[in-house]
């Protein structure tokens, strides 16, 4: 079974209205670097915020990250992340929450507060759940795990790469939020029961390919969320 969580912490006091950074781990694609961008930009124009600087780190190392093959510096590559979180992982999937809060940890958060994308082609779970493909937190970032799509034919694979990433961004940006009383359900998280990219999808890649076939006839985010992603950056 696939799973999505959102876990709510307190919303931060620092503006909403802050740098994203976006990482990609090795093992993803050049297709699915674009369609992560592409989503998160589309996100981004639908919340009437386009002026969010969008920095892309690629696949970040800074200088003097690699000490040798057992040494990476602490705090200074993606590798470094990525491992770190491995060893405290299981055998052969990559604990997406251990990542994700590793992320939420960084030094340079509090004097550089922005908001954390990380892409990973690795399978990822998280304590509540054997496997998902996105973890997010409000009002932070969130983890994308690309694996799950690569059984479908590359267009299609791309397609719901964007619909993910659309999902978890909105999750970043307060949906759903706890403040609606309809049209929404808790599944690991709040989720929205409309016609609606931010509806649970519990079968991957199937709810996917059905929820991004939604997206492309129009139906993204629907009413109720639109409003309240607007909101998001109004507040
Ligand atoms: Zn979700
Ligand atoms: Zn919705």
């Amino acid at each position: 079974m696939a799973k999505f969580a959102i876990r709510s912490i307190s919303e931060p006091t620092i503006s909403r209205s802050r740098p994203i950074n976006i990482m990609f781990d090795e093992g993803v694609s050049a297709s699915e670097s674009k369609a992560v961008l592409d989503g998160l930009t589309q996100v981004l124009n639908i919340a009437n915020a386009p002026h969010l600087q969008i920095s892309n780190l690629g696949r970040w190392r800074g200088a003097g990250w690699l000490v040798n093959v057992n040494h990476l510096t602490e705090w200074n590559s993606v590798d470094w992340y990525v491992r770190y979180a491995e060893q405290q992982s299981r055998k052969g999937q990559l604990h997406g929450g251990k990542l994700l809060q590793l992320l939420y940890s960084e030094p340079w958060q509090e004097s550089q507060p922005h908001y954390d994308i990380m892409v990973t082609s690795r399978d990822i779970y998280d304590d509540d759940c054997s496997f998902c493909i996105g973890l997010a937190i409000h009002g932070f970032g969130t983890i994308i795990s690309t694996s799950r799509f690569r059984v479908l034919s590359d267009q299609d694979a791309y397609d719901c790469v964007v619909t993910e990433t659309m999902h978890e961004v909105g999750h970043v940006f307060g949906l759903v939020p706890g403040t609606r009383t309809t049209n929404v359900e808790m599944s690991l998280g709040l989720h929205c029961t409309n016609r609606c990219i931010m509806r649970q999808g519990l079968r991957v890649p199937y709810d996917w390919q059905v929820i991004t076939a939604d997206r492309l006839q129009g139906h993204e985010f629907c009413a109720d969320c639109r409003r309240d992603l607007k909101r998001y950056f109004c507040e």
